[in-house]
């Protein structure tokens, strides 16, 4: 079977879940979620009692656990974290961890792994990866969180800003469109037609 790597970028709200979640079905491929490799490394600085400032005991930490990803399911060292990786501390620590070049450098290891275990055929959904890129307006972005979660938008927006501020300025793999990276403004598209043009350039990048 050809390689088919499809990989989907954007800040939070910009409708990456969605949209990977679908395009990978209809490609009839699996979908990986780096943001959850992100947030189970956090859970594990967390419970491991490390200061998630500290880049070496962090990465320490990090290169001891197992991740692993199953039908959607985050697998922490075997055990399913899916619902304790979306709590507010693991938020916070996946940003927090994501600034450390060296956990960065070993959690691609971990998904490049992933990757190859399933025949060089997936969606990847991340940060850093970069061929389609979405984006929306922050207040867009910030009503769809606020839908999803049921918080209030105000409070959501502030949040969404302060993560973009630490996720675009960070010197390690900061949040930017790479060269070449195809960008979907999302603001005014619906869903179904995000998904039917990342697939239409999917498959014009296959032939
Ligand atoms: O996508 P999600 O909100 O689950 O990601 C959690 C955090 O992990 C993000 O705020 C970002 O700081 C970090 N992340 C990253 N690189 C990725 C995926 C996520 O830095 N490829």
């Amino acid at each position: 079977m050809t390689d088919l790597i499809v990989t989907l970028d954007g800040p939070a709200g910009t409708g990456k879940s969605t949209v990977s979640r679908k395009v990978a079905s209809r490609l009839g491929v699996p979908r990986l979620d780096t943001g959850a490799f992100y947030r189970a490394a956090g859970l594990a600085a967390i419970r491991a009692g490390v200061d998630l400032a500290d880049h070496e005991a962090v990465a320490n930490v990090v290169a001891g656990i197992s991740l692993d990803q199953d039908e959607g399911r985050m697998l922490l060292d075997g055990l399913d974290v899916s619902e304790e990786i979306r709590g507010p501390e693991s938020t916070e620590a996946s940003s927090r961890v994501s600034t450390h070049p060296e956990v960065r450098g070993l959690l691609v290891v971990y998904q490049r792994d992933w990757v190859a275990r399933h025949d060089n055929r997936a969606v990847v959904e991340g940060r850093d990866i970069g061929s389609v890129v979405l984006d929306a307006r922050p207040e867009i972005r910030a009503q769809r969180r606020a839908d999803q979660t049921g918080k209030e938008h105000a409070g959501v927006l502030d949040e969404l800003r302060a993560r973009d501020e630490r996720d675009s300025t960070r010197r390690a793999s900061p949040l930017i469109i790479p060269e070449g990276a195809e960008v979907i403004d999302t603001s005014d598209m619906t869903v179904d037609e995000v998904v039917d043009r990342i697939v239409e350039l999917a498959r014009e990048a296959a032939v």
